[in-house]
């Protein structure tokens, strides 16, 4: 029920309630007055009937009493007049008229009691007032009653009896009544219709608010609420309209702004309001997101935490990552549905070695398998992938592509997977630059560990990697053998030759040396021309022929030089660990000291230590 119809009511209500008081009041006024009128009437003529018997009486014509009655009645309204006599009256003068008997109990009580009585009878249809009034002897006046009455002072002569009809009397008082109750309903009716109109623009602006309210909780803010009035009402119309307007170009802009962030364009029809809180939670959420992949350690940690990401919040299961490699030529997946890979699951295995047959990877835009499942002729045929669908996201670091992301959905799924592509381009696009500042520092890192002309680690990597070297030999109670290298007058080599022919025989031996051990030895450039190698899980005389085998290597060695070929021979001093020392830096040492050995007794050798060096080199 809106306001104007309970106002109405309330007032409709209030009217009623008055006019049935107002028409109680006037009724019972009406009756209290017809009854004190028709009482005053009936007194009257009661004395007037009194004085003409009296009269009568004197004059001795009280036998034509009858026709007075008669004519009374017509002369004064009343319906009837009689005259009824009390029993001492009837014993003095007999019976009197057949009239002037008593009719019934009231007349009989005013007779006993000799008080006046007034009531309304009933006789037939009609209602009438009728009015009893006893006649008192008195002894005052000449004449007085008791000079003819054979009765005591104070005693009941007889009484007059008289009736007169109230129905005209009523009919005046309810026609009376009818016209004040029908002028205060026209009032109040008038008084209501002003009230609703004056009230309609309230409850016409208050459901126009409401309605704008309604829209804009479902995200619309167009509504206008028209103002209706110039007063406190309209007032709020306006202040609503500027409300409106206000929120509608706020929400306009952040929308604007969130949607060109997210490069998701709100649908048609969609909740603005709603759509804009999803986007900018999704935006609070990347950029947690980006928060955390900072401060991971390396790149690794990020792809599982984006992995898990994808699976957590975006609800996916199959997707891909693939990395570039450093030197562009390949690509090798990271993780495949979840799990660390290093193999295609979804796409065919030849970009991995050819990463151009990668469509992201070859156009650096994304590529929609939803729209259209044959635009990437490297994704999985039919028969393997199913009808599965896919959207693939190249991740641009450094103006190239450094990573593909692939997202995959049944084709039920699909309208789903669309509707998440660009939450994912925002978590990528925060991703890119993390990754490429790991892929910085993970390069950074190497080259301060790695030396650039031959590619060995250098003698920094190996203090890093000391420690880990040695828990694993702890834990496994293995030995690794140390090969402490050097060139034999190499100085030479530069003198002679120049330095650039010095370094090619050292490009040439790291080679030699590299091919000379297995995948899982270190070979270290530890010096100049001095080379350490690590020989894992192994000693004694297996480690003198890996060296041996080296010796020889580096002696049939021939490194081309500006028209002239270069052969040189190399000393090999060896010490095991942590059979010879209790110290992996002792023992390296102790090959040193080996080396030594190995240049003194003439070079282009291999010594093992012994103990007995050491104390000669201490005497040195
Ligand atoms: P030996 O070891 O047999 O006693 O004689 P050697 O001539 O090799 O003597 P030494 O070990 O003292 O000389 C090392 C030389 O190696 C000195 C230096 O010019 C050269 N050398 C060190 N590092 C490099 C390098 O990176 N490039 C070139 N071209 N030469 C280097
Ligand atoms: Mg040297
Ligand atoms: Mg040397």
């Amino acid at each position: 029920m809106n306001l104007n119809a309970k106002v109405t009511l309330f007032f409709i209500g209030i009217a009623a309630g008055l006019l049935a008081v107002l028409v109680a009041i006037s009724l019972y006024a009406f009756r209290s007055f017809s009854i004190a009128s028709a009482t005053e009437h009936i007194r009257t003529a009661g004395e007037i009937v009194r004085v003409h018997l009296t009269e009568s009486m004197i004059n001795g014509v009280i036998d034509k009493r009858e026709r007075f009655l008669q004519r009374l009645v017509e002369v004064q309204g009343l319906t009837s007049a009689r005259v009824i006599r009390s029993p001492e009256v009837q014993k003095q003068f007999g019976q009197g008229l057949s009239v002037e008997l008593v009719a019934d109990e009231g007349e009989r009580q005013v007779l006993k009691e000799g008080k006046p009585r007034f009531e309304l009878i009933t006789v037939g249809e009609e209602t009438l007032f009728r009015g009893t009034i006893p006649y008192i002897a008195t002894s005052t006046g000449n004449p007085n009653c008791l000079q003819c009455h054979n009765v005591q002072e104070g005693a009941v002569l007889g009484a007059v009896s008289m009736s007169m009809s109230i129905d005209a009397l009523r009919s005046k008082a309810l026609y009376t009544v009818a016209g004040i109750a029908g002028a205060v309903t026209i009032f109040a009716l008038l008084l209501v219709l002003l009230l609703r109109r004056l009230l309609r623009p309230i409850s016409e602006t208050a459901l126009a608010v409401e309605d704008a309210v309604q829209r804009a909780l479902h995200g619309d803010f167009k509504a206008h609420v028209e103002r209706k009035t110039n007063d406190e009402i309209g007032q709020i119309a306006n202040d609503m309209n500027r409300l409106l307007t206000f929120l509608d170009d706020g929400l306009n802009r952040i929308g604007n702004n969130v949607a060109r962030l997210t490069e998701r364009t709100p649908a048609p029809g969609e909740n603005l309001l709603t759509a804009t809180i999803d986007m900018v939670e999704g935006l609070t959420r990347a950029a947690h997101f980006k928060q955390a992949i900072e401060e991971d350690e390396v790149k690794s940690e990020i792809y599982q935490r984006l992995s898990d990401t994808l699976k957590s919040e975006f609800k996916l299961q199959e997707f891909s990552l693939y990395e570039m490699s450093s030197n562009k030529k390949q690509m090798h997946s990271v993780i495949v549905d979840g799990e660390l890979a290093d193999a295609c699951r979804w796409c065919d295995p030849q970009i991995l070695v050819r990463p151009e047959a990668c469509r992201a990877r070859r156009t650096g835009h994304l590529v929609d398998g939803m729209e259209n499942p044959q635009i990437c002729t490297s994704f999985r045929p039919p028969e393997e992938a199913g009808d599965r669908r896919y959207v693939c996201f190249p991740v641009i670091q450094s103006g190239s592509v450094g990573s593909v992301l692939q997202l995959l959905s049944t084709p039920e799924e699909q309208a789903a997977l669309k509707a998440k592509v660009p939450l994912v381009s925002v978590y990528l696009r925060e991703t890119a630059p993390v990754l490429e500042t790991k892929r910085l520092m993970e390069s950074l890192r190497d080259s301060t560990l790695r030396d650039p002309m031959t590619g060995l680690n250098n003698r920094r990597f190996l203090e890093e990697y000391v420690e880990t070297l040695i828990s694993g030999v702890q834990r496994k109670r293995s030995t690794v053998s140390i090969l402490m290298l050097d060139l034999d007058y190499f100085k030479m080599v530069n003198d002679t030759y120049g330095h650039d022919a010095g370094d090619s025989v050292l490009k040439g031996l790291s080679n030699v040396l590299k091919q000379s051990v297995r995948a899982s030895d270190l070979v270290i450039r530890y010096g100049g021309e001095e080379f350490l190698i690590i020989l894992l899980d192994t000693a004694g005389a297996a480690a003198e022929r890996v060296a041996e085998n080296i010796r020889t290597a580096v002696e049939n060695l021939k490194v081309q030089v500006s028209g002239v070929v270069l052969q040189k021979t190399i000393s090999i001093g060896i010490a095991d660990f942590p059979t010879d020392s209790d110290t992996f830096w002792q023992a390296v040492k102790f090959a040193d000291v080996a080396l030594y050995q190995a240049k003194e007794r003439g070079r282009n050798r291999v010594i093992r230590f012994d103990p007995s060096m050491w104390n000669e080199t201490k005497d040195y």
